[in-house]
C-alpha cells in the first residue's frame, strides 16, 4: 500500500516504515560517526524506547557503548492495510540493526506502568543480561493506570494557581493568536503529578531491586524540562512542572535508599516530539527556538541531547546542578540564545512569524516523527506495512 500521513489536530495516524527505518539508520551514524563512547554500563534499560529522547538514549548506549538493550513502549501493530504505529516501526528498525551489530535487544511492548509488564520486564533482564547498570525513564503519557488501586488519571496540561494568557501557534494554518489557559483544579494538578511525576519510577526502581536485577553500581535517569521564562507559566509553573519536580523528590528518595550516585534528572532542551507538540504555547516557542538555533549554529535534536549527555556529561567528575539535576539544556538557556528568544516573542505575530520562526522545519520535524518528508524515502513505492527493513 502507499502510506500517506493523516494528521489528527497534533497526532499523525499514519506512519511510514522505510521512513521511520530511515530516521533510525540516521540517528544511528550520527553516533557511530563521532566514535565509541567508552563506558562500564554495557546492560541498559530503556523506559519510553520507541521514540523522541528513549530511542535517542537506546541508540547512543548501542552504538555509542556496545550496550545490550531491553526496551519498553507501547505501541500500536500494524494489520494488512493498517500502518503501526512509529515507535513499533522505530523498535523493529532498532532490532534489526542492533543484532546486526551483534548487540542484544528485547523489546517490551505494552503499558510500562502495569505491574504485569514490570514483571515481564524483570524475567526479561534474568534471562538476557543478568542484570542492568543503567535505567533510563523516559516515558511520556497522557494517563496512567495506578496499579495498586485501578484508578486512572489523566494529566491536565494547565496553568497552576492563575489563569494564563499567552501567545500560541495554530501549526495547521500559522496563526498566531493569544489564549487564555484557566488554572487546573487540584485534582487535575495532583492527577497530572500521579501520571508525570515520580511515583512509576520509584515503583521501577524498587521492582527491578527487589529482583535483585540491579547492579549494585546502577544509574538510573529520568529526564526533564525546565525551559525559558517565556514557556515558565504554562510549563514550569504550571501542573507539568509541578510533575517534573516531583521527580526532584523521587531522585532524592532513590539517592536515599541506594546511595548518591543511584539517580539523577537530566534537563534536556525543547524538541518536536509527539509528547511535545500536544502542550499549549510550546509549539510557538518551538518554531521561533529551531529559527534562533539554525541561526546560532547551535540546532540539536534528541539524538545530538543524549549523545552529548553520554559523551560529554555523564563521563568523569558528574557536574551537578543545585538540585543534583545534570544539564544539558545549557545552550537552549545560554543568556545570548534567550535574549534573542524574548526580543522575537514580545513582537511575534501572525504577519511576522515566517521572519522570526520557522514553522515549515517545525512542520518537517513534526512529520519526520512518523516516518514522512525523510530525505531519500520514496513515498510513490508500495510497502507491506507489516514489513520494516
Ligand atoms: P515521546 O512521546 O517521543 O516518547 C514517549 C515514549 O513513552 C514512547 O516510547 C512511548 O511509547 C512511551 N510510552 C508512553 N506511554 C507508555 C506506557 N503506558 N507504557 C510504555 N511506554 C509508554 O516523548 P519525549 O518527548 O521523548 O519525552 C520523553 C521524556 O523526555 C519525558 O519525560 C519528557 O518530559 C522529557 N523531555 C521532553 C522534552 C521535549 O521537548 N520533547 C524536553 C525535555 C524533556
Amino acid at each position: 500500500m502507499i502510506i500517506e500521513p493523516k494528521i489528527r489536530g497534533f497526532i499523525c495516524t499514519t506512519a511510514h516504515p522505510t521512513g521511520c527505518a530511515t530516521n533510525v539508520q540516521r540517528q544511528i551514524d550520527h553516533v557511530v560517526i563521532k566514535g565509541a563512547i567508552p563506558s562500564a554500563r554495557k546492560r541498559v534499560l530503556v523506559l519510553g524506547c520507541s521514540t523522541g529522547y528513549g530511542l535517542a538514549s537506546r541508540i547512543v548506549t548501542t552504538f555509542g557503548s556496545d550496550a545490550d538493550t531491553i526496551g519498553v513502549s507501547f505501541e500500536r501493530e500494524p494489520g494488512e492495510t493498517k500502518p503501526a504505529s512509529a515507535g513499533w516501526y522505530n523498535n523493529r528498525a532498532f532490532e534489526n540493526r542492533a543484532r546486526a551489530a551483534g548487540r542484544k535487544a528485547i523489546t517490551i511492548e505494552g503499558d510500562a506502568f502495569s505491574d504485569a509488564v514490570k514483571a515481564e520486564t524483570i524475567a526479561a533482564i534474568k534471562d538476557n543480561l543478568g542484570q542492568v547498570d543503567l535505567v533510563v525513564y523516559s516515558l511520556a503519557s497522557p494517563v496512567r493506570t495506578d496499579p495498586k488501586d485501578g484508578v486512572t488519571y489523566r494529566s491536565a496540561i494547565k496553568p497552576y494557581g492563575s489563569q494564563v494568557t499567552s501567545k500560541t501557534l495554530n501549526t495547521g494554518t500559522g496563526e498566531v493568536s493569544e489564549i487564555t489557559v484557566e488554572p487546573a483544579t487540584e485534582e487535575e494538578a495532583q492527577a497530572t503529578v500521579k501520571v508525570m511525576g515520580g511515583e512509576d519510577w520509584e515503583l521501577w526502581i524498587a521492582a527491578l531491586a527487589d529482583a535483585g536485577v540491579l547492579a549494585d553500581d546502577f544509574l538510573t535517569l529520568n529526564y526533564t524540562y525546565l525551559g525559558s521564562e517565556l514557556t515558565w507559566p504554562i510549563y514550569h509553573k504550571g501542573t507539568l512542572g509541578k510533575a517534573k519536580g516531583d521527580l526532584d523528590r523521587a531522585a532524592a528518595a532513590i539517592r536515599a535508599a541506594h546511595g548518591e550516585a543511584a539517580a539523577n534528572v537530566v534537563a534536556l532542551k525543547a524538541v518536536v516530539t509527539q509528547a511535545s507538540s500536544a502542550i499549549p504555547v510550546v509549539p510557538l516557542y518551538g518554531t521561533v527556538l529551531i529559527k534562533v538555533e539554525d541561526e546560532m549554529g547551535l540546532s540539536e535534536g534528541p539524538i545530538h541531547q543524549i549523545d552529548r549527555l553520554f559523551r560529554e556529561k555523564l563521563r568523569g567528575e558528574i557536574a551537578l546542578d543545585e538540585q543534583s539535576r545534570i544539564r544539558v539544556d545549557d545552550w537552549e538557556l545560554s543568556a545570548p540564545m534567550q535574549a534573542e528568544l524574548a526580543r522575537r516573542w514580545a513582537v511575534l505575530d501572525t504577519q511576522n512569524l515566517s521572519e522570526l520562526a520557522d514553522l515549515t522545519k517545525y512542520r518537517e520535524e513534526f512529520l519526520k516523527l512518523f516516518g514522512f518528508n525523510v530525505g531519500g524515502v520514496d513515498y510513490s513505492k508500495d510497502v507491506d506495512p507489516r514489513v520494516v527493513e
